[in-house]
């Protein structure tokens, strides 16, 4: 068993994986320990599962499990903590964001007894709006979510096993990793780091992608939405009744005059409003239920480093098409 694994998705990016395994190598060897690298192909079209392919043949330390489609980067960090066999697991992107560099640090902090250790970058050399709206958004998740949620701490880090382990027995299939990270608890520390640019190839993170992102972590941690819109009902029902109150003070003080089609408008279509968009929420909720009382699986392996078609000289690992580490669960 070796004592680290790293774990990298990698959607589409054959442009940095070469230089990525060469500067991740460069990084764990001096370290004297024992490590495996798990790659995950989610479903790339560019040749990036040939490249993992070449890089598994040539290094028995660096294997790989390929999805048959692009099935998300929540799924495909899954399918390598299923895969990793460490003692300490190090989550990070392929693109070179997550400087391998830091792993030293990382393994220095998990050997003086913490089980999270989170590299969590600043945002030097990101947009004015995109640093405006994130830092938005992470005031208004705190302010949501029971779990907490830090800016800039992201998918960079360093779990133990139990906390891998712990992570692992989380069933739901719509994955939150920040809020599960932090749910599972354990002692955590975190240190930061300047924020660097993609080396290669483009961000798969859009803004309408980040959005739907967003409303996913505000939704999946908890029943506040609902909370919201108890409270918002109740409010209704009180101002009305003190309206109701006025009116019937107005008409016994002043004699019966009450002209009241502007504000039957106003009051119909707030309230026509605020009930669809409360619906909309259940709906939401609704929707997630479904979605998962399917118990569908995170995803679909196409293939991994133990069962990839063989070379012609090699024909005894015809095995079954999923590895054995994938039955896990
Ligand atoms: N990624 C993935 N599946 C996806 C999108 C991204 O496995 O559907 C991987 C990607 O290859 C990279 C990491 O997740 O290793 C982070 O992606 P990206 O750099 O696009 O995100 P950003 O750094 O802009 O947040
Ligand atoms: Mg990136």
């Amino acid at each position: 068993m070796p004592q680290i694994s790293v774990v990298v998705p990698c959607f589409n990016e054959s442009e940095v994986i070469e230089t990525f395994h060469s500067e991740l190598l460069a990084a764990l060897d001096p370290t004297g320990e024992s490590f495996e690298i798990c790659y995950v192909d989610d479903g790339s079209g560019d040749g990036t599962r040939d490249l993992l392919k070449k890089l598994s043949d040539g290094d028995l330390r660096a294997r790989y499990t390929s999805f048959s489609r692009n099935f998300g980067k929540e799924s495909a960090m899954l399918a390598g903590l299923r895969m990793s066999r460490g003692d300490a697991v190090v989550l990070m992107d392929a693109d070179l964001q997550h400087p391998p560099a830091l792993i030293p640090r990382m393994l220095e902090l998990h050997r003086h007894g913490y089980d999270q250790v989170v590299a969590q970058r600043d945002r030097t050399g990101e947009g004015m709006v995109r640093t405006a709206l994130s830092q938005a958004y992470y005031r208004l998740v705190r302010r949501f979510m029971d779990v907490e949620v830090v800016d800039g701490a992201g998918d960079f880090r360093l779990l133990s096993r139990r906390a891998v382990d712990a992570l692992l027995t989380l069933p739901e299939s719509n994955r939150f990793s920040k809020g599960l990270f932090s749910w599972i608890g354990f002692d955590t520390v975190s240190f930061s780091y300047e924020n660097v640019r993609r080396a290669a190839g483009q961000s798969k993170w859009g803004g309408r992608r980040l959005l739907n992102y967003g409303i996913d972590g505000l939704l999946s941690f908890n029943s506040r939405p609902l909370r919201l819109a108890i409270h918002t009902g109740l409010w209704l029902v009180l101002s009305a009744l003190a309206y109701a109150f006025w009116i019937i003070a107005n008409v016994l003080a002043n004699g019966v005059d009450t002209p009241g089609y502007a504000t039957l408008i106003t009051a119909m279509v707030g309230l026509g409003g605020i009930q669809i968009a409360t619906l909309g929420v259940i709906g939401e909720y609704v929707g997630r239920i479904y979605h998962e009382s399917k118990h569908r699986p995170h995803y679909v392996i196409r293939e991994t480093d133990q069962s990839a078609a063989p070379a012609a000289s090699d024909l005894s690992v015809l095995s079954a098409v999923t590895g054995p580490h994938e039955g896990r669960r």
